[in-house]
């Protein structure tokens, strides 16, 4: 067990993007035993805060920081860390943890030789309605899920070429959110028993899937992504019990019990996740699940695949 901290954790962030500015920044000021002491990005600068333009420069000039978010593409975030860990500072992953499964067994080696915290974070297992959602379904019998997660690409992933290149999973990319809360949910493991991918002709990642799941009862669970969604955007699961129908709505902002409310609250997964991150550098642990990875990886493996119209920003 490592002994209390009087002060705060000083971070830094790699990778200055759309997640780092929407979430990461506020949710940091907000968040008690952690302070955001530096930013490692390539194009951007944010006053008040240590600037450095690579990982490697913060590595080797600012021996004063203890901890690094990696809010960089999936892509290449197993190389910076590893860089990180083997510098000694602890590391927050954003989600998904890796481009591959098999790469963040290293980094559990890692982290366990210098025993720095690893937290492979899934912000969606935050939302409001998982832990009374997860609560609920423990009492009941399961008859069916079905999860609709469409949004519109263009809206939500503006100019992320990223995200279609082999490694960004396409689709998966939000719907990797819905996989990291049904596997926190549900009483049992699922397992994936179908999947339909469709490919854009001139990408390398699917913009819409349709999944089959099951579980050693038996129950369906059909998930359908879609990057294609104009109009109102659907992050909903909804669950088919012997006590009813569970809704989770908004991305697990909301939950419903037979259409009445249970849950209807602010968004605040960041800050609980920073919060979580403080906790597990404060025990010297490390939580590292790689459930929803597992589940894409498999969609992959036995995903039947169309081609569809080509995609253009
Ligand atoms: P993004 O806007 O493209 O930002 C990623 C940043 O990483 C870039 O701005 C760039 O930062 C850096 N970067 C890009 N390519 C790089 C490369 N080849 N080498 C090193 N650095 C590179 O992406 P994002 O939406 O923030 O997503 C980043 C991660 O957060 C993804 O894994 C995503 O799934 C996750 N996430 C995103 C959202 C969302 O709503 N967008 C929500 C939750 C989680 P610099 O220019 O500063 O170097």
């Amino acid at each position: 067990m490592a002994a209390p901290r009087l002060a705060p954790i000083r971070l830094a962030i790699v990778g200055f993007g759309k997640i780092a500015r929407d979430q990461h920044v506020a949710a940091i000021a907000a968040t008690p035993g952690i302070e955001l002491a530096a930013i490692a990005s390539r194009n951007a600068e944010l006053e008040g805060v240590a600037h450095f333009t690579t990982l490697e420069e913060l590595l080797s000039q600012a021996p004063e920081i203890e901890a690094v978010a990696l809010c960089t593409p999936p892509q290449v975030r197993q190389a910076q860390a590893l860089a990180a860990l083997r510098a000694g500072k602890h590391v927050l992953l954003e989600k998904p943890p890796g481009a591959t499964v098999s790469e963040i067994a290293p980094l559990i080696a890692a982290s366990r030789l210098t025993g720095k915290t690893l937290y492979a974070t899934w912000h969606s297992r935050h939302a409001p309605a998982v832990e009374p959602a997860r609560a609920f379904l423990a009492g009941c019998d399961i008859r069916s899920v079905r999860i609709d997660w469409k949004e519109d690409v263009r809206v939500w992933h503006p100019g992320q070429g990223w995200i279609w290149e082999p490694g960004g999973l396409g689709v998966f990319d939000p719907g990797i959110n819905a996989l990291s809360i049904l596997t926190r949910i549900m009483p049992r493991p699922v397992f994936l028993t179908r999947a339909d991918l469709a490919f854009p002709s001139n990408r390398a990642a699917p913009i819409a899937a349709n999944l089959d799941f099951t579980d050693e009862t038996g129950v369906l669970i059909r998930a359908e992504f879609d990057f294609r969604q104009t109009g109102d955007q659907t992050w909903d699961i909804r669950v088919e019990t012997s006590k009813g129908t569970l809704t989770l709505s908004s991305g697990g902002a909301k939950l419903f019990h037979d259409g009445q409310p249970m849950v209807d609250e602010v968004e605040a997964e960041y800050p609980a996740l920073y919060q979580r991150f403080v906790e597990l550098v404060g025990q010297g642990a490390s939580d590292v699940d790689l459930t929803p990875l597992v589940h894409v990886a498999d969609a992959f493996m036995i995903g039947r695949r169309d081609v569809v119209e080509p995609f253009d920003d």
